[in-house]
């Protein structure tokens, strides 16, 4: 069996990352694993601007973005595998992944660095009435129809759903000839950046109609028309408020699942808020010398942050191979607890002896909260109490924790971040 320092699972934007971060760190030997027929990820099919403000101070798409980082793979002569699935790793960080020209093998790494991304929510798991004609589409795979295999899902679209991904499709299906009828977003507020409903819908006359749901689907061979209608607080469609659309194409943008299979059967603990593995201040899931970053770890919504996260996790996994890595000691264990407000952070637990000299931690709020207050406790004592005009679910937040400040306190035992009225 071949043995590799690092392993990384998954060749987009934080897998490259994440590589190169633990090669810069004095990893020579690392290898990176990725499913599809070439590196970056779901970049490859993002082809708007947006991408890579805060990283490069640019505005590039996201295969400019993407290709950024493969560069500095490519002259850190880094080896990676294409078309090459990992099938499991285990607990003792024996990974099995098969291709075409190895067929099965096994591959025994030191440390493994999880960067699989995330996949669409299904509409089989949306409970949506009426019959299931061709012409159902979840929003990334009309982007990658449209953008990499230059087909058109249909000429006259509702979306179902306001994340990114949707609104994005709201604005390409329009730019691409075809008439974008409505977005309806079943919550009252849109899941995406603020950004992305002004340029995208906004800027094109879409309307977004919010506590709205898909109530029918209408044809037999393909859509023809789809019904939606208000719901109450509870998420019922209220009789009387229905609006039916004529249409040929119904895209659906209901949110983002991580990719978890292979961390969950390695026995790696998650996080039933995340869907992604618990982490620690170094992005070590419960299995020492696996790490994890990007959308597998949690939801992002830009890129910069994924690979912020991502050549936190090489550093770190680097850090364990070479035994840099502070003795694990469970009684310093800090918790961070999210609350009021707060759906989750990441990372969920730290060590003061362990952390850098500042933590950033990441987190996404549960509602849309105007003129409110974030505020972090040490035990009892609040040290941030920091007004934000508007946190929404759609946008990321973050603190950071300064460590000298941490070590003040004696004996603690738990971090809460939470939403406060003033
Ligand atoms: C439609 C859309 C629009 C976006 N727009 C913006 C934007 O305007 N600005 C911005 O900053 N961000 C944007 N983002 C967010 C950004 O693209 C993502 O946050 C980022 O791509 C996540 O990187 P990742 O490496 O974690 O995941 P991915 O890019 O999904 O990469 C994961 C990789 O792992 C591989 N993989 C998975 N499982 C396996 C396996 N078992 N074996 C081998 N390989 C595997 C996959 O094939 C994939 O290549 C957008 C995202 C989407 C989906």
């Amino acid at each position: 069996m071949k043995a590799y320092d690092i392993v990384v699972i998954g060749g987009g934007p934080a897998g490259l990352a994440a590589a190169v971060s633990a090669r810069k760190s004095g990893v020579k030997d690392i290898l990176v694993l990725e499913r599809d027929k070439e590196l970056g990820g779901i970049l490859n099919q993002c082809i708007h601007n947006g991408f890579g403000l805060h990283t490069f101070k640019e505005e590039l798409t996201g295969p400019e973005y993407a290709y950024r980082f493969m560069e500095q793979l490519y002259e850190e002569k880094i080896p990676y595998k294409l078309n090459t699935m990992v099938m499991d790793i285990s607990k003792d960080k024996i990974v099995t992944a098969m291709n075409r020209e190895d067929g099965v093998f096994q591959i025994k790494a030191k440390a493994i660095i999880l960067a699989m991304g995330c996949r669409e929510r299904p509409k089989g798991a949306l409970n949506i009435p009426g019959y299931r004609p061709a012409g159902i589409y979840s929003a990334g795979t009309a982007q990658r129809l449209v953008n990499i295999e230059g087909y058109m899902p249909g000429k006259e679209i509702v979306i179902l759903g306001s994340g990114d991904i949707g609104l994005i499709m709201a604005r390409r299906m329009t730019l691409e000839g075809a008439k974008v009828k409505v977005v309806a977003e079943l919550m009252p507020y849109s899941g995406g950046l603020k950004r992305n409903i002004v340029q995208c819908l906004d800027d094109f006359n879409i309307p977004l109609k919010l506590s709205h749901t898909v109530v029918d689907i209408e044809g037999k061979e393909r859509v023809e028309a789809v019904t939606i209608a208000k719901v109450d607080k509870t998420g019922k469609p209220i009789k009387g408020t229905e609006e039916r659309y004529t249409c040929d194409t119904l895209l659906l943008s209901c949110g983002l699942i991580p990719e978890n299979e292979l961390s969950r059967n390695a026995g790696v603990e998650m996080n039933l808020v995340t869907n992604g593995p618990k982490v620690n201040e170094s992005l070590e899931t419960n299995i020492e010398g696996i790490f994890a970053c990007g959308n597998v770890l949690h939801v992002h919504d830009l890129v910069d942050y994924v690979s912020e996260e991502a050549k936190k996790a090489g550093e770190s996994a680097a850090k364990y191979v070479k035994d840099e890595q502070v003795e694990s000691d469970e009684s310093k264990t800090i918790e961070i607890v999210a609350t009021d407000g707060v759906r989750y952070t990441v990372p969920s637990t730290l060590n003061v002896d362990r952390m850098e000299d500042m933590l950033t931690v990441r987190f996404r709020v549960g509602a849309v909260y105007k003129g409110k207050y974030v505020s972090v406790y040490l035990d009892g004592e609040r040290i941030m109490h920091n007004k934000k005009k508007i946190m929404a679910p759609g946008e990321m937040e973050q603190v950071i924790l300064i460590k000298n400040k941490l070590k003040e306190q004696d004996n603690l035992k738990t971090i809460t971040v939470k939403i406060e009225e003033n």
